[in-house]
């Protein structure tokens, strides 16, 4: 699905780092990113800009590609959790039914809508030190983590949205929760 982000839209999300939020339709977003091979300093230093990027534009979870670099990291935060930087992310299993519940993006401001996801998903990553991890995440940061996995796919949830809930949100309101 494509999607022009109307001008009282644009201004949102616009941080003062160097790397802003990257938007629609910057082609990054719809590249599939690179696995990490090592996790090192340069990784350490990526992490870090995504968390102060997401912690200003009030995100929940965001990965490297909306901030413009196109290797497979993403940060989770649900719910006032600590980010969780995951590396290399794979779903391994899926469990529950799936569910509708609403989604909005840093990269496609203003725009939201109900997406279907998996009520429950392991997840086979590696964390900040570079060590194998396995998680079992359940409702809002099951939603997030496969959001964010998408976006290493050059998934976006236009692509994947219930088209008839999809809804702009008044630009003056709070926003909603973005990944
Ligand atoms: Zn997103």
């Amino acid at each position: 699905m494509q999607v022009d982000v109307p001008a009282e839209y644009q201004h949102l999300y616009v941080t003062n780092e160097e790397r802003p939020v990257v938007k629609i339709p910057n082609p990054v977003l719809r590249q599939k990113a690179t696995e990490v091979d090592k996790v090192g300093p340069k990784v350490h230093k990526l992490i870090s800009e995504m968390e102060r990027i997401m912690r200003q534009a009030n995100g929940i979870g965001i990965a490297a590609p909306q901030i413009g670099v196109g290797k497979r990291v993403i940060l989770i935060a649900p719910d006032g959790m600590r980010p969780m930087a995951l590396i290399n992310p794979e779903i391994v299993k899926v469990e529950g039914p799936s569910t509708p519940g609403q989604e909005g993006c840093l990269s496609i401001p203003g725009l939201y809508g109900d997406v279907s996801r998996q009520l429950q998903v392991v997840v086979h990553a590696l964390d900040r030190k570079g060590r194998a991890i396995e998680m079992e995440l359940e409702g809002l940061p099951a939603r997030v983590v496969q959001h964010e996995i998408d976006h290493l796919d050059g998934v976006l949830f236009i692509d994947k949205v219930d088209t008839a809930t999809l809804h702009w949100q008044d630009p003056d309101k709070n926003p909603e929760d973005n990944e």
